[in-house]
């Protein structure tokens, strides 16, 4: 063959393969998809393609995919966001400007999470190192909240006591230097009477134009609770650690205050926070009884929550689940509703286009016990699991090799 015939040759064959190429790069088969936001609750095939959702429909033929994945039995939800983690784990600095810190991968996707908010861990002083330690270098979608305190978390009796470091203008400035990344302020573990800390995060928020997420520490009745989220937090603040054993919860009867209902109806976000010791069943099941449940489900993931009562997303989610949430609604909590929480409502749906966020979950039935920070124990009957995570349409997680091969073909 000369030279010129061998390469229209080579076209030919180029050009078949193109043609044979399926259009999707993986097909999850066969799954119940939970999709809140877009209202699915139904089985459908999910399609992916260059890290998009590229289908979303009863059936979808496996030949247009280059893997199949059947999920029937399973559940397909969004990737989950958890929006209250502590993840500067890059330096071996005080609390939990590292020592308390966990590297979010090791801990994420094995719970079908895919996006975190570092709730504050760092301040306008050391964002930038962790950025450059944690969020430039993690595989899951690693956002921040600035403390308002500069030095961030980095001692709570102490670094977060100085109020001369609470500064509302370089907190607004380093947090426009990163629009998108930098999704909220903290305030957290401040102890004094008055609502300086309180007022200097609200007053970065306000210039930052964004949400405040707020840890009152020590309740005081200097500042009441009722006051912070009936007047001092805006619309679209987040209060977490809502079934923390100090908030003002139920009255002698045992029914919901009404202030919390106000207060919510103020727009006030109630967040879980589940953490070492922000949750106690003696809270959540009557509340949830009473259908006073959180905005959204957050873990509070740190070196100490972790290995206690809280240990990690899914396990939080099983609570709900067992304290008679359903999943629809555990899942809308876990994904849509933080998603918007954070102003990204890119994420927490499954919709054609957006990023290939899923988690692949089972709900195993059997007998389990949760534990809260109190270490008092509900029975249960279910729990979650993940099966399979995707991060911008890639396997991050797969437990019982759904998306490998048999090791014998
Ligand atoms: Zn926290």
């Amino acid at each position: 063959m000369n030279a010129p015939s061998f390469r229209i040759a080579l076209y030919f064959v180029a050009g078949i393969a193109a043609f044979a190429q399926p259009p999707y790069d993986l097909l999850l088969k066969g799954g119940h998809l939970i999709d809140p936001k877009n209202r699915v609750y139904a089985i459908r095939d999910v399609a992916i393609s260059s890290g998009k959702i590229a289908a979303v429909a009863e059936k979808i033929e496996p030949a247009k995919a280059r893997r199949v994945v059947d999920v029937s039995g399973l559940y397909v939800t969004p990737g989950l966001v958890d929006i209250h983690v502590h993840a500067f784990a890059g330096t071996m600095a005080p609390e939990y400007t590292g020592a308390l810190g966990v590297r979010p991968d090791g801990f994420t996707f094995r719970n079908g999470v895919a996006t975190v908010v570092d709730a504050g861990s760092s301040g306008w002083r050391n964002f930038a190192e962790f950025k450059q330690q944690i969020i430039d270098n993690s595989r899951t979608r690693v956002l921040a909240m600035l403390n308002i305190v500069g030095r961030g978390m980095a001692g709570r009796t102490t670094v977060e006591q100085d109020t001369t470091d609470m500064d509302p203008e370089r907190t607004a400035s380093e947090a426009a230097r990163y629009p998108g990344l930098v999704v909220g302020i903290k305030i957290a573990h401040y102890a004094g009477p008055e609502w300086t800390a309180v007022e200097r995060a609200v007053e970065a928020g306000r210039r930052a134009d964004l949400p405040v997420m707020v840890d009152f520490a020590e309740f005081r009745p200097e500042r009441p609770f009722q006051d912070l989220v009936l007047r001092k937090l805006r619309p679209g603040d987040i209060y977490t650690h809502l079934y923390l054993g100090a908030v003002p919860m139920l009255d002698p009867q045992g029914r919901v205050l009404s202030y919390l209902l106000e207060a919510r109806k103020r727009g006030v976000i109630f967040d879980v926070g589940h953490g070492a010791g922000s949750f106690l069943f003696r809270q959540a099941v009557p509340a949830v009884r009473q259908g006073f449940v959180p905005d959204s489900i957050s873990t509070d993931l740190h070196v100490s929550s972790m290995n206690a009562g809280m240990k990690g997303m899914l396990n939080v989610m099983s609570k709900f689940l067992n304290m008679g949430m359903s999943l629809e609604d555990v899942i809308l909590r876990s994904t849509w509703n933080p998603a918007r929480e954070i102003r990204h409502p890119e994420l927490g749906h499954v919709s054609v286009g957006s990023s290939a966020d899923i988690a692949v979950l089972r709900i195993v039935d059997g007998n389990f016990g949760f534990v809260d920070s109190s270490r008092r124990r509900l029975q249960g009957t279910k729990r979650l699991v993940a099966e399979l995570t995707l991060r911008d349409g890639r396997v991050v997680w797969d437990l019982n090799g759904l998306a490998s091969d048999d090791w014998a073909k």
